[in-house]
């Protein structure tokens, strides 16, 4: 059993990144990613914690980019050297704002909100979901999804639109740091199955090295459809549970909802062959590796 796909406290996953690696220890899962939202300052973290442990962790990222309809979620995984990316900066920058006009719209509709509310909720990246969090637990909204649709989502009062980096920027960065760089959860992306192929048939054509076909929310044959659609097309098929600890109850780490556990099968070899080099215990700073 496998997990590429893993988010932690340093944006909106419960567990800090030992925690996971500890868990995944637990659960003798083969290798873990953890991925998180626009950020990769949790992996160092992982390294110190998957020293002398049998789990092999692939260091990853999670990027969100411009496109409609919905969001487009490009995985980093198997990076090295992403210390003071300015491309990170600027994502980092982009968050910044749009979360202080998101705080300032909500203090102006009479909710004390601050923005140490929310970065008590997360060591990395701050999103929607802390703010969704924030309205269900002052009872605003029951839970949040509700957060989500009744505030948070385009056309809702505490909706504001946030700079996104495009495609290129998001593959050009993934390619500067050695890693491959994945399309996440495609079936997520609310368009059929035939718009589907030809989007990530443009994808592709745009440098993207892989795709996520196996992943927590996915309908069984959809699925099984985008592995036969990867495999002819050659490219890696990667295999991620989405786990966000208690923030995601439903998702449990190392599996799927309609496939059961994550199987090695979707963990390409060519990060197999790559953490050996990253992980090694001669090297002193995995990163420079
Ligand atoms: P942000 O990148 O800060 O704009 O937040 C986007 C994140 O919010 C996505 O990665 C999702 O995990 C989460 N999200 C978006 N829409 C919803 C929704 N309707 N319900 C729950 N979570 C959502
Ligand atoms: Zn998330
Ligand atoms: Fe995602
Ligand atoms: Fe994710």
């Amino acid at each position: 059993m496998i997990d590429l796909h893993i988010h932690s406290n340093y944006s909106d996953g419960t567990l800090s990144p030992s925690e996971i690696i500890k868990k995944a220890e637990r659960l003798s899962l083969k290798a873990v990613a953890i991925t998180d939202h626009d950020t990769a300052s949790g992996l160092n973290e992982a390294f110190n914690a998957v020293k002398n442990k049998k789990v092999v962790f692939i260091p990853g990222i999670e990027l969100s980019v411009a496109h409609k309809p919905g969001e487009l979620h490009i995985l980093g995984l198997g990076i090295k050297k992403w210390e003071n990316a300015p491309i990170l900066e600027k994502i980092s920058l982009s968050r910044k704002k749009r979360n202080s006009s998101i705080v300032k719209i909500m203090n102006e509709n009479g909710l004390n909100i601050t923005f140490k509310d929310l970065e008590n909720q997360t060591k990395g990246t701050i999103g929607r979901p802390h703010f969704a969090a924030w309205l269900k637990s002052r009872g605003i909204a029951g839970d949040i999804n509700e957060a989500f649709s009744s505030y948070l989502t385009w056309g809702k009062p505490f909706y504001i639109p946030r700079e996104t980096i495009t495609l290129t920027e998001a593959i050009d960065f993934i390619h500067s740091c050695g890693g491959k760089a994945i399309i996440a959860h495609p079936l997520n992306i609310p368009v059929n199955f035939t718009v589907l192929l030809e989007k990530i048939e443009r994808w592709l054509a745009a440098g993207i090295d892989g795709i996520e076909a196996v992943h927590s929310g996915a309908r069984r044959n959809l699925t099984k459809r985008l592995i036969s659609y990867g495999e002819k097309k050659g490219v890696l098929i990667t295999g991620g549970s989405d786990f966000h600890g208690v923030n995601k109850p439903g998702i449990k780490m190392g599996k799927t909802k309609e496939l059961g556990e994550i199987g090695d099968e979707y963990l390409p070899e060519y990060f197999l062959r790559k953490s050996v080099s990253i992980s090694s215990p001669k090297s002193q700073d995995p990163q420079l590796t």
